[in-house]
């Protein structure tokens, strides 16, 4: 589990020892391990934003909790709402901004990366009026490239970033991570790497491991 608290922000990073996702999991053990995530948190009356998860590239504004439709990004300037986004081995990205309080939560995999989500987050926020340069950017526990065996039509979809992807054993293997990374650093370098991979550690979830759980990235700005 990792907890990080700045200024008004807290985010969390769930594992294995908290199966949350209402979706794939039992219901009785999901309902206890969310009240886990509020003493965890210390809001017990925490209100969630969620989206249904679809592998593309649309990032939903959030002005209350609740089901925020389709999608796989979540941005907000609200106070008390806990943006929520599921995963076991796609990576889930959690940003915020210190001066506009502006936050959000990604979930993504290679889908979203390759059809656009990061350039929408970039072109989401200069809109907002706010410099990307100011924002502050965690990559949670995904997958890593020891263990992200792909085909050569994944690669294929990432022209430009060939150096993301190496051949071992005669598999692929590809750095979602890496390619997140350069997309990003084009407009921000304050970008921090959790660098765990969820399938070989043996801390998380992976559906490529064959589980069904999920664990959550969650993004959240306190009430002054
Ligand atoms: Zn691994």
């Amino acid at each position: 589990m990792i907890l990080l608290e700045n200024g008004p922000f807290k985010l969390l990073f769930t594992d294995k020892t908290l199966s949350l996702s209402w979706k794939t999991d039992e219901p009785e053990k999901v309902k206890e391990n969310w009240l886990r995530v509020k003493r965890l948190l210390g809001i017990p009356q925490l209100k969630i934003a969620y989206l249904s998860q679809v592998h593309a590239s649309t990032i939903k504004t959030v002005t209350d909790y609740g089901f925020q439709g389709w999608g796989d990004g979540l941005i907000s300037s609200e106070e008390g709402i806990a943006l929520v986004i599921f995963t076991a081995d796609c990576i889930p990205i959690l940003f915020y901004e210190e001066d506009s309080q502006l936050f959000g939560a990604l979930h993504c995999g290679w889908k979203p990366l390759a059809s656009g989500l990061i350039e929408n987050l970039l072109e989401k926020v200069r809109l907002s009026g706010i410099n990307p340069k100011k924002l502050k950017i965690y990559l949670g526990p995904g997958i890593n490239s020891c263990c992200y065996q792909v085909g050569k039509d994944l690669a294929e979809q990432f022209k430009g970033y060939e150096r993301f992807f190496t051949a071992r054993n005669g598999s692929l293997y590809c750095h979602l991570k890496g390619i997140i990374k350069e997309k990003l650093k084009r407009q921000t370098e304050r970008i921090y790497d959790i660098n765990i991979c969820t399938k070989c550690s043996g801390h998380y979830f992976s559906h490529r491991k064959g589980d069904r759980e999920r664990q959550i990235g969650l993004i959240v700005k306190l009430p002054k």
